[in-house]
């Protein structure tokens, strides 16, 4: 168990990739401190699967990435929990859809809350230990869209190609201090957001499972498989390991061969 003892924070783990990584580092573990937005008793049971599964604290914290001041009493909560926030992974997120002309100003700013400014916000309040302890792992997830764009999506690709600019600038802060920072950039990962899309796509265009699979949701992707979230954790649990210490400033695509053409 490579990061037995260790702490790590999670943001948006209440489901898909987030919970994806909380379950990973645990598995290796790794105390875990859960966070996001659902129902109590949904949230609750993932928490305490955690902790049975893998023997582990796993905690859980109600902050909203789109306030700084709980981002930093987040921080503060699971160093207190945990003796030490080793491990800060920044990847909750949103979407939204909409020419560039119409694009609701209250959504460009709560993108870029949620899926940018949180991740300066955390790695701010982290930074600080990490030093004191020469040790640390920082990992935000970017997307394919850090690398390439797509129309009506102005607010995630310019947040996401910032992620990507952010992750290179404080890995060359941190980089004698025992500390990395990456970004990883899934292309379409599998989660129960996407699979839901399936049946009402299917409707909407006259099409068959497969037809949507490939053609609509993959038509980008060239393996024509789906990123699974397992694929995505595995990656983050490398990065924690002490082979990974030479990676840092890195964007590690995992979007079967999305951004290759
Ligand atoms: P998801 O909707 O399953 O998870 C998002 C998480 O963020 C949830 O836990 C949600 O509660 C949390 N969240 C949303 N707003 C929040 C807020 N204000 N404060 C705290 N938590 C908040 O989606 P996902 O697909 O697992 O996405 C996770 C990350 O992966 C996002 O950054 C997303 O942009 C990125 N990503 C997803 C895909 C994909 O195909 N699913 C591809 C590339 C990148």
């Amino acid at each position: 168990m490579s990061l037995k003892g260790k702490g790590a924070v999670v943001t948006g783990s209440t489901s898909g990739i987030g919970l994806g990584y909380a379950r990973a580092f645990a598995k290796e573990g790794a105390n875990v401190m859960i966070n996001g937005f659902g129902t109590p008793a949904d949230i609750e049971k993932e928490r305490a699967a955690i902790e049975s599964e893998f023997g582990v604290k796993a905690v859980y914290s109600p902050a909203d990435m789109t306030k700084p001041g709980e981002i930093a009493e987040m921080v503060a909560t699971a160093e207190k929990a945990f003796g030490a926030v080793d491990v800060l992974v920044n990847n909750a997120g949103i979407q939204f859809v909409s020419p560039v002309e119409d694009f609701p100003v209250e959504k460009w700013d709560q993108i870029i809350a949620i899926n940018l400014s949180s991740a300066f916000h955390g790695m701010r309040a982290a930074v600080p230990g990490m030093k004191r302890r020469k040790w640390g792992r920082i990992i935000s997830t970017a997307s394919a869209h850090s690398l390439v764009a797509s129309p009506f999506k102005s607010a995630y690709v310019s947040a996401k190609h910032a992620i990507a600019g952010l992750t290179k600038t404080v890995a060359l802060e941190t980089a004698e201090f025992g500390i990395t920072v990456n970004c990883i950039s899934p292309g379409y990962v599998w989660t129960p957001l996407v699979e839901k899309q399936i049946p009402d796509t299917m409707k909407a265009r006259n099409m068959t499972r497969e037809q949507v699979t490939n053609d609509v949701l993959l038509a980008a992707q060239p393996t024509k498989q789906f990123v699974t979230t397992e694929q995505v954790a595995a990656i983050a649990v490398f990065l924690c390991s002490d082979e990974a210490c030479n990676i840092t400033g890195a964007n590690i695509s995992v979007d079967g061969g999305w951004t290759a053409a």
